[in-house]
């Protein structure tokens, strides 16, 4: 076979840089090197009208009536902080209550945690078995003290698309602001601010084939007004809501990255969507014991396959296929290896937990890739499972639940 080899296939964690992208940004580090905020000059003009004209693009491509809802950040990260600190800052005198779910991005918990400390309330929902927040439980949950529902487009381990534009309706009809981290799922299924009625949005060039450290915040302006209390001071640029220079290199790389996604999206979804398919097709022809994490079709990312392979721990796999580059259901934490917060929340217990691998498949991945890497985990779940008394044993039909083990 003629793959090249690392093969990545970690879409989730970060993009490849499209070439296009960086074609794009190029003079921009050398001869329009200006400061966009330099109004004096014509260095300055020039940086300042390629930083709006990735305004203009990046508010199109998310359905934003004007690109003055941009702010842009560093990052996703910065983003979610911007966007939850800044609401219950500024929205303090109407309530202390935030309504998120147990499967968001840790740049969602951490700061919720945070602001916890703060005297803010959160509740983190409960999802269903398949991870999704069910739009009925955000409703119950709204109190007179709310002022800020946060639930994400998509979830980044397992794939799973969250009801927003139901949710949106929920919000808007109870006068609650909606946050949405729609990273995982711009540009790669349907997102809009306007139809889904998405107040705030966070979003990141690195997840859509752009640099990495360049993110934006939407802030719908009208229908309702959204105020923000910015959490960087400074020069007061965007707007007010976010000081420091413009990074006009990778602005440039996030609205250029948007356009293609905008534009190619769609095709390179049904793509994406077919080359996950037959990897799909191929490991559960070849293996047994093998469980879908995740929701089913229509609601689940296109480019995601998260799978459990019981009885292979996720880590020995992932050494087995080193040449490939997945993530398991494991995060290694300091002293321990934890199973995923996010496979937990849905349900899925421990043992099965750390068995489960993350395919992330993206805009640069190809069949003989797709061929090369389900027979590589074939190969090796056969071969561990082989191994492993456990599987023998369940395979011979005894109930491994039922047995006492003597280490108790
Ligand atoms: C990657 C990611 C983030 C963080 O984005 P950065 O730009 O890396 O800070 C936030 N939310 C989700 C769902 C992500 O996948």
């Amino acid at each position: 076979m003629t793959v090249k080899l690392p093969i990545y296939m970690d879409n989730h964690a970060t993009t490849p840089m499209d070439p296009r992208v960086l074609e794009a940004m190029l003079p921009y580090f050398t001869e329009k090197f200006g400061n966009a905020a330099s109004r004096n000059h014509s260095c300055g003009w020039a940086a300042e009208e390629a930083v709006e004209y990735a305004r203009e693009q990046s508010a199109k491509f998310i359905g934003a009536k004007s690109e003055k809802e941009i702010v842009w950040t560093s990052g996703a990260t910065e983003s979610n902080n911007l966007a939850l600190k800044g609401v219950a800052e500024f929205y303090a005198d109407k309530g202390n209550h935030i309504i998120t779910a147990k499967t968001e991005h840790k740049a969602i918990l951490d700061t919720c945690k945070r602001l916890e400390k703060d005297g803010v309330q959160v509740t983190y929902l409960d999802v269903g078995t398949d991870g999704s927040v069910d739009p009925d439980d955000v409703k119950k949950a709204i109190t007179d003290k709310t002022i800020l529902v946060s639930v994400m487009l998509a979830n980044n381990e397992v794939g799973t698309i969250n009801r927003i534009a139901e949710i949106g309706k929920i919000t808007r009809e109870k006068g609650v602001l909606l946050h949405t981290d729609a990273v995982q799922g711009v540009g790669k299924i349907d997102f809009d601010v306007e139809a889904m009625n998405v107040d705030l949005a966070s979003i990141t060039a690195h997840k859509m084939y752009g640099p990495k450290g360049v993110g934006a915040l939407f802030v719908r302006r009208s229908k309702p007004r959204v105020r923000i209390v910015a959490q960087i001071d400074g020069g007061g640029h965007e707007r007010g809501m976010r000081s420091g220079t413009l990074n006009t290199p990778s602005i440039v790389g996030f609205g250029k990255a948007a356009d293609i996604m905008m534009k190619e999206g769609r095709e390179e979804s049904a793509r994406i969507f077919k080359l996950r398919e037959r990897l799909r097709a191929k490991l559960y022809g070849a293996l047994d014991e093998l469980v879908w994490n995740g929701a089913e079709d229509p609601w689940h990312l296109p480019g995601n396959l998260n799978l459990s392979f019981s009885f292979v721990e996720g880590e020995a796999m992932m050494m087995a296929i080193k040449d490939v580059a997945v993530s398991s259901g494991s995060a290694c934490t300091s002293a321990s290896l934890e199973p995923s917060y996010v496979l937990r929340a849905m349900g899925v217990d421990e043992e099965l937990a750390h068995t489960s691998i993350r395919f992330g498949l993206g805009r640069f991945n190809t069949e003989e890739e797709v061929d090369y890497v389900a027979a590589l985990v074939i190969d090796h779940v056969s071969r561990l499972r082989n191994m492993s008394p456990l599987y023998e044993m369940h395979k011979e039909g005894i109930d491994l639940k039922s047995i006492e083990w003597a280490a108790h």
